[in-house]
């Protein structure tokens, strides 16, 4: 098998199925990691032990190989308990015939900590956890109190009991680390979905309202000057009921699109409500600001959301405050929202600013 091939077996078992919600990916990509590596593991190591005409724990490899297969398939098939079970059953075994067959201090002992990691970190409930510990405790007491006792019938083994024992140390120490770094990333790449879905818009991608919120609320306590530039289309409702809510998301991911391309690299803009959006420019002069809102209204008039043949404009009236005109915050919000609907109702399509009886329009 080529690397492209291996590349593609490791694709393919850590694909989680369709149907397995967020929160269990992170257990299922772990385990179906572990099973893959262990396959491997004990294949690489059958190989050593042929190497060592050790025929007898080269075929318990090689059952452990079958078992790590078989458990891969039953958890790609979401059967996760009766997978770990599998694996779990067939290796204590395997582990306790080459201590047995090969007398102890040949470095297996050191195989029961590597499953009681692999158990602890999979994505099993609390009671199989603890029913999993004690019997892996159990057969490893029971192995090496009754080892020593009897009489080993692997041939040859004694004599490599050293090298036997490096191979051991070495192969847990690369395996545990090489699970720990996966177990890493894998947790890294979840947590950074997490984050994501908690802080942006499904719909438009953009921060949603307590993303946007908590961006002006660090400024503010921050003590820097922003100004916040409020949102809302006009006569939204229309495109819904002329062309359909499917149309409408289509008309609001457009809007955020052209909001996003004309904003500089340090403003933040969120969807704070159905077709409102806010945006939050820190440290701006009055100019700046009225420049951005300006690019946005160009754009807009330039590049109207297309959907097939259809052109749908879509204008806004804007609201804005900036942070040095009240004395908390949600003074200043009030304020921007306030002459939102100024703009609202002194014929929508334009900018309100400053007082609230100056209403400065854009066009
Ligand atoms: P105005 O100019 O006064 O703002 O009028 P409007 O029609 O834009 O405002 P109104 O508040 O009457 O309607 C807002 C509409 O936005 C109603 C609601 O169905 C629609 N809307 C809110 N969220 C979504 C969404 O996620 N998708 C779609 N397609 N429509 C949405
Ligand atoms: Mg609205
Ligand atoms: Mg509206």
């Amino acid at each position: 098998m080529n690397s492209w091939a291996w590349l593609r077996l490791w694709q393919w078992s850590c694909d989680a199925p369709g149907g397995l919600p967020l929160e269990r990916r992170r257990g299922y990509e772990v385990m179906s990691q572990i099973f893959l590596i262990a396959s491997l593991g004990h294949m690489a190591y059958a190989c050593v032990l042929i190497g060592l005409q050790m025929p007898w724990v080269t075929l318990l490899n090689l059952a452990c190989v079958a078992a790590n297969a078989v458990a891969l398939m039953l958890h790609r098939r979401l059967q996760l308990r009766r997978a770990m079970t599998v694996k779990m059953t067939v290796t204590l075994v395997v582990l306790s015939l080459s201590i047995f067959g090969l007398g102890p201090d040949a470095g297996f002992e050191y195989y029961f900590f590597l499953l009681l990691c692999e158990m602890l970190i999979s994505d099993m409930g609390a009671r199989y956890k603890v029913a999993m510990s004690v019997s892996i405790g159990s057969v490893a007491v029971a192995t090496l109190t009754l080892a020593p006792l009897a009489t080993p019938w692997m041939a040859g083994g004694a004599a490599l009991h050293q090298e036997l024992q490096i191979i051991n140390l070495v192969a847990v120490f690369l395996v545990l680390g090489l699970i720990m770094w996966r177990l890493h990333v894998i947790t890294e790449r979840c947590e950074h979905h997490f984050r994501r879905d908690a802080t942006h818009d499904y719909l438009t991608t953009v921060l949603n309202r307590r993303a946007i919120f908590h961006e002006a609320d660090m400024l503010w306590h921050q003590q820097r000057h922003f100004t916040l530039l409020l949102l809302d289309a006009d006569h939204f409702k229309q495109i819904n009921d002329e062309y359909g809510h499917t149309a409408g998301d289509e008309v609001l991911r457009h809007l955020a699109n052209t909001l996003r391309g004309a904003l500089r690299e340090h403003d933040r803009l969120g969807r704070v409500g159905g077709e409102e959006f806010l945006i939050v420019l820190p440290e701006s002069e009055r100019e700046e600001v009225l420049a951005v809102a300006a690019h946005i209204r160009q754009c807009l008039s330039d590049r109207p959301c297309q959907l097939d043949t259809l052109t749908l404009p879509v204008t806004f009236s804007m609201g804005l405050a900036a942070s040095d005109e009240a004395a908390l915050l949600s003074e200043v919000i009030d304020l921007a929202d306030r002459r939102l609907y100024r703009a609202k109702s002194a014929g929508r399509d334009q900018l309100v600013m400053g007082e609230l009886e100056s209403v400065e329009t854009t066009a």
